[in-house]
């Protein structure tokens, strides 16, 4: 199927690297003919994305730091001005302080609790609420996040707890924006090789342990990640709001190791 997107304008938020799960979810939206607005956080990453961006045709980079929330509302009247409407946005922005992605979770500080739940959690329901002004015709958003929100997984700690309200503030703004035809979506995505992945603690463990443990006996790719948001951002999905995706190679319906890895 060609031309899935041609005619949908979209921003992508969350691009840092050719690692970045938001790469992988541009180059799929960008070969289905989406035009693709970027974000991108300080100038220093402003540098890398710059190229990537051109690599899928686009020339419309925006700074944006999600603590900043006027950083925020100059994207939004950004693209009010040059695109008039918006069809899509992808919300791939996490952050929590290093030293706590390790240890215990009661010893999370209120200090990082607050922090990371501003940039991972509540970021999506600001720039969704301004988003959505731009979807006069209705639209689609998207946001990550891992299974580590509704089962513990070592050291990802508040990062969990932030996902877990992320994915409830999906079913709450798919709710809020049904009936302006707005769709809102989350994948779950199994532990990738990124900036923010090695963030957490063990993250090369974790990684190891779903491979060997998953139903497809593999670690997913940026690119599964983009051709399932590829769906979700598309019309095939008209009919799907409020979902949590798993894109983990199955991983989520497991509880327990598999048997080859038990006795190795
Ligand atoms: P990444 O490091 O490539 O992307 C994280 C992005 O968040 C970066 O572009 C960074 O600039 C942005 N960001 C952080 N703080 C910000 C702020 N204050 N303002 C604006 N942007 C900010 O890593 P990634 O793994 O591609 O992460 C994308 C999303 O996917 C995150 O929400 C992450 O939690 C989620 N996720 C990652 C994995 C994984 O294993 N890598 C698995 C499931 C979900």
């Amino acid at each position: 199927m060609n031309g899935l997107m041609n005619g949908k304008r979209g921003l992508i938020m969350g691009v840092a690297n050719n690692h970045s799960i938001a790469w992988g979810i541009s180059k799929a939206l960008a070969a289905q003919g989406a035009e693709l607005a970027f974000t991108y956080q300080g100038e220093a990453l402003g540098k890398r994305v710059k190229p990537l961006a051109a690599e899928v045709g686009s020339d419309f980079l925006l700074p944006c730091d999600v603590e900043d929330i006027a950083s925020v509302d100059a994207v939004i009247a950004a693209i009010k001005e040059r695109w008039g409407r918006l069809d899509f946005i992808v919300h791939a922005i996490g952050f929590s302080d290093k030293s706590e992605l390790k240890g215990l979770y009661a010893d999370t500080t209120r200090d990082n609790f607050s922090r990371t739940m501003v940039i991972s959690c509540f970021s999506f329901t600001e720039i969704a609420r301004r988003a959505a002004e731009l979807m006069s015709e209705g639209g689609t958003m998207l946001t990550l996040t891992y299974g580590g929100s509704t089962r513990v997984m070592p050291n990802y700690n508040v990062m969990g707890v932030a996902k877990a309200a992320l994915e409830a503030s999906v079913r709450y703004l798919a709710a809020d924006y049904g009936t302006r035809g707005i769709r809102v979506n989350a994948i779950s995505a199994g532990p990738i090789r990124t900036l923010a992945g090695a963030g957490i603690s063990d993250a090369r463990a974790m990684l190891s342990w779903q491979q060997k443990n998953s139903p497809l006996r593999r670690t997913v790719t940026i690119d599964d990640v983009g051709n399932s948001a590829l769906y979700l951002l598309s019309d095939l999905s008209r009919g799907v709001t409020g979902e949590i995706h798993y894109v983990d190679s199955g991983y989520n319906i497991t509880s327990m190791p598999t048997l080859e890895a038990l006795r190795t």
